[in-house]
């Protein structure tokens, strides 16, 4: 009897989970199609993570320059060419491209490069053609979304920053999530003066509050202009030359407005209502932890879903959806103790509770910081102070959270992401040897408990 589906899984979006599900489903010897709009890579391979890496990349070199005159080497100025750098970025984003048509090609997924949208529980639309597949994955992504202020058609968003004919000599920045404080990061050492505007006290909304008071003090160190508690009230000019109108009453003249404002699920003209698929006021697709719709044929990860949007995140789901279907391996992803970095200047990394979030799950915790001057940055005669931080349920001894702000963070967290998924306790983290000389080893040495909060107020 011929088969009724003319593929076993269609996957709509071809970025991190999309490519990650379609490839290990491939692998298991699945009929597998993908479909996709834009690029194939997906916001992380071409205007996310990548890109946005090697601009920070790119800018760390000024830090290097200054710092290297305090170790013996003569004081130079080298140049620096924005659009030398953006045309390398290109030629990295264009071959990470075709491996990752590649990688589809080697697991025998068959890539339509066109809109898809769905039919009914079984049938996608790609480019007018239908085909009927047994599930349907949707991994369609998020994108930038800004709100409805006077000007806001003069401003850029993340996607456009990373293809900027040239290097603003004075940009402002909307926001105070990762992608405002990276790109900051990235145009204040690379010259640019930047202004930071966020609606809070602090920035980095969720994540520990000793690791946002840290980095807004290092970032204003470092020139970085920061207005909280307020909010853009218009744009007026040409681009190129603008000024940004404040709550605070402040006019702000700059040659580029960016705003990193929060994104959106991908999900209009996706066929969504008509095939009964549920979504919330976002457009966030609804799932279960098998990553399963309301419909039981089709699924949905990473971001389109809104639960952790993060690209390892989304490549777990895929993959662990691919097992669940085609492997006989049912695998659900765990959400807690994802590690994450901020790749600001300078950079962090955590993994775990806040104190905040430990506080309000355990009965009573212990918190251990410490704050320093890395030995690096006293040849090179720069003020800048690492701080590290452990969360510790006071009970179990269990390690609950690490933060960290300062060089390294984001390569010294993933090894600490391991221990606290084995639930390593505090005794187990002073009992390991610490290597030396490196900012790490605070991690297993920090011995002071931070006095406790009651405690402190009594003082
Ligand atoms: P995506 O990678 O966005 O892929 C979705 C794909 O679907 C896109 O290619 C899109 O074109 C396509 N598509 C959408 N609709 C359709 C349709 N109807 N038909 C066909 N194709 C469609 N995460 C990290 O872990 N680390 C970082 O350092 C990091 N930095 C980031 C920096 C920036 C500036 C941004 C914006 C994001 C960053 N992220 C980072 C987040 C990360 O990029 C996302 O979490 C990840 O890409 C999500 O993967 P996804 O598969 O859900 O969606």
């Amino acid at each position: 009897m011929p088969n009724k589906y003319d593929f076993d899984l269609f996957t709509i979006g071809a970025g991190s989970g999309g490519v990650a599900a379609s490839r290990r489903a491939g692998s298991y010897g699945a009929r597998v199609a993908i479909c996709e709009e834009s690029r194939v890579g997906g916001t992380c391979v071409i205007r996310g993570c990548v890109p946005k890496k090697l601009l920070v990349y790119g800018s760390q070199f000024a830090d290097a320059f200054a710092d290297s005159v305090g170790f013996g080497w003569e004081p130079h100025l080298p140049s620096f060419d924005w659009a030398k750098l953006i045309a390398a970025k290109d030629v990295e984003i264009d071959r990470l491209n075709l491996i990752y048509k590649k990688l589809l090609a080697d697991a025998n997924v068959t890539l339509m490069e066109a809109h898809g949208r769905i039919v009914d529980e079984h049938t996608v639309e790609v480019g007018g053609e239908r085909f009927r597949a047994k599930h349907i994955l949707i991994a369609t992504g998020a994108h930038p979304v800004v709100p409805d202020v006077p000007g806001i058609k003069h401003v850029i968003t993340s996607n456009e920053a990373l293809d900027l004919a040239a290097l603003p000599r004075r940009i402002v920045i909307v926001g105070g999530g990762y992608i405002a404080v990276e790109f900051a990061g990235i145009f204040a050492s690379l010259g640019s003066e930047v202004t930071l505007i966020i609606r809070g006290e602090e920035l980095l909304n969720g994540f520990d509050d000793d690791v946002r008071v840290a980095l807004a003090l290092e970032m204003r160190a470092r020139g970085v202009t920061i207005h909280a508690r307020c909010h853009v009230t218009g744009i007026v000019g040409e681009r190129g030359d603008l000024a940004v109108t404040t709550s605070h009453g402040n006019e702000i003249a700059t040659n580029e407005v960016m705003f990193a404002t929060g994104r959106r699920p991908n999900t209009r003209n996706l066929g969504l209502a008509e095939a009964g698929i549920r979504f919330d006021a976002k457009g966030a697709i609804t799932v279960d932890e098998w990553s399963r719709s309301s419909v039981r044929s089709v699924y949905a990860i990473g971001d389109v879903t809104d639960r952790l949007n993060l690209t390892p995140v989304a490549i777990a789901e895929g993959r662990t959806l691919a097992e669940t279907l085609f492997n006989n391996n049912p695998m659900t992803v765990d959400h807690e103790t994802v590690p994450t970095a901020v790749f600001s200047q300078p950079p962090i990394g955590t993994v775990g509770l806040t104190e905040r979030r430990a506080r309000e799950r355990y009965a009573a915790i212990d918190v251990y910081r410490t704050r320093f001057k890395p030995m690096k940055n006293i040849l090179a005669g720069r003020d800048e102070r690492t701080m590290m931080k452990l969360v510790v349920d006071r009970a179990s001894d269990r390690v609950l959270g690490c933060h960290m702000v300062g060089a390294d963070a984001p390569e010294i967290t993933q090894g600490l992401a391991i221990a606290l998924r084995c639930g390593a306790t505090k005794a187990q983290f002073d009992r390991t040897i610490g290597i030396h000389p490196s900012a790490a080893e605070e991690f297993v040495t920090l011995r002071e408990k931070v006095p406790e909060p009651v405690a402190k107020a009594a003082e």
